[in-house]
């Protein structure tokens, strides 16, 4: 089993070093040929305006549309933005492949990127996680075929923000779980990969 990794801009390289270290072989996907024998993809952080142009004008924007009904996707951060159905604070027009709205920048600006200590719902068990968010966004609504898997609560307002949720096929973190040596998050997503596969 392949995992390709969109490999365009942003922080490629450290995802698929993590699922390296789980010994699962990646590839590197940088135009539509390459997803072929792909069981899954994760799009990574980066700049998601960019990346959107990017995809646009490489012709991956359909290709990747198709591969999402057969396969999991996993999109990190500016991934995330790129996967959801729409992005409520900026004219642009998302693939659209997870019922959820998402706001960008939604913390504040690169130096109110932050370290916060997450309980995560994965497989019916509480885990915690140390999620890591650089300019991150916030994931505002989602739709009834999505599962939230986890929160974050930031003092001092105590409001409980969306950071990690799924749908049948895509999973969306607003944090970087390569930036961590824990392996938790890929994990669950090679699992999904693996199960939608069988
Ligand atoms: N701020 C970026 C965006 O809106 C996302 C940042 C990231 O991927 N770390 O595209």
């Amino acid at each position: 089993m392949k995992i390709g990794v969109l490999a365009l801009q942003g922080g490629f390289a450290l995802h698929q070093m993590s699922l390296e270290r789980m010994n699962v072989q990646t590839t590197l996907v940088r135009k539509p040929s390459e997803l072929r024998g792909c069981a899954g993809l994760i799009v990574p952080g980066g700049e998601s305006t960019t990346l959107l142009k990017l995809l646009h004008n490489i012709g991956l924007v359909d290709p990747i549309r198709e591969f999402a009904q057969y396969h999991p996707i996993f999109g990190t951060c500016a991934g995330s933005i790129l996967l959801a159905k729409c992005v409520l604070n900026h004219p642009m027009e998302p693939l659209g492949l997870i019922s959820a709205s998402i706001e960008r920048n939604a913390y504040g600006r690169q130096v109110d990127s932050f370290i916060d200590s997450l309980e995560l719902k994965l497989n019916g068990k509480n885990t915690a996680f140390e999620g890591i968010f650089i300019r991150a966004p916030k994931i505002q609504t989602v739709g009834v075929d999505v599962n939230v898997l986890g929160l974050n609560k930031l003092e001092p307002s105590s409001e409980e923000t969306i950071v990690l949720a799924e749908s049948e096929r895509v999973l969306i973190s607003t944090f970087h779980p390569e930036l961590t040596e824990d392996n938790l998050v890929h994990q669950y997503f090679v699992d999904k990969v693996l199960k939608t596969a069988n």
